[in-house]
């Protein structure tokens, strides 16, 4: 991955995907740094919105660590939040993934690569890859049918890529993690529908 960046065919590349995801009328992005794109992304839909260096722990899974699971988690905050504190290196959190919840547009925040702060437990945080999910748990109208299908996409790219079984034991809510008092995504978050469209993606 580290050769993609030195890739000139890439960035190219890139700058088309920019010049065509500009042109998408409902496009909100609200802040279209072209700084931000420089660096290229492990899921190519996603856009780079970058944490913090102060927010994960750099790595190089899966050679450091196997990834076997894939955690869910709902933000408790508008997207731009999520980006935000992701960003903000006071805030010692990170996922690797925020997916909005209008549309699904999905931001990478932390390279697969590395080791997101999601899970409130150092081993899971070890094996795992994190996405959080723009709403409240007790808010299930941000549950869209667009926030489930990219996020199902992007569950299947991971899973695909590391030879992750697309089972509920190894694409878990983050309120599964030993010793967590969260209770991420909720009672709302449609497993079975998720996990379908995991494996049908
Ligand atoms: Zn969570």
């Amino acid at each position: 991955m580290d050769m993609d960046r030195a890739t000139p065919g890439l960035s190219r590349r890139r700058l088309l995907k920019g010049a065509a995801l500009a042109a998408v009328p409902y496009a909100l992005l609200p802040d279209p740094r072209a700084g931000a794109q420089s660096q290229s992304v492990d899921y190519p839909p996603a856009e780079w919105r970058p944490a913090s260096t102060a927010n994960y722990t750099v790595s190089s899974r899966p050679g450091a660590y196997a990834i076997d699971r894939v955690i869910i988690h709902v933000t408790q905050e508008t997207y731009s939040d999520a980006l935000a504190i992701f960003a903000d290196p006071q805030k010692k959190v990170s996922a690797h993934y925020v997916v909005r919840s209008a549309d699904g547009h999905i931001a990478q925040c932390v390279r697969e690569a590395d080791i997101a702060w999601h899970a409130g437990n150092w081993t899971y945080n070890t094996r795992s890859i994190g996405i959080e999910h723009e709403g409240w748990v007790d808010r299930p109208e941000y549950f869209t049918n667009a926030l489930y299908q990219q996020s199902a996409r992007l569950t299947a790219a991971i899973c695909a890529k590391y030879g992750i079984p697309r089972d509920r034991e190894h694409i878990i809510g983050h309120y599964q993690v030993p010793g967590t008092d969260h209770t991420d995504p909720g009672p709302d978050w449609d497993w079975v529908r998720y996990i379908r469209m995991v494996n049908f993606s």
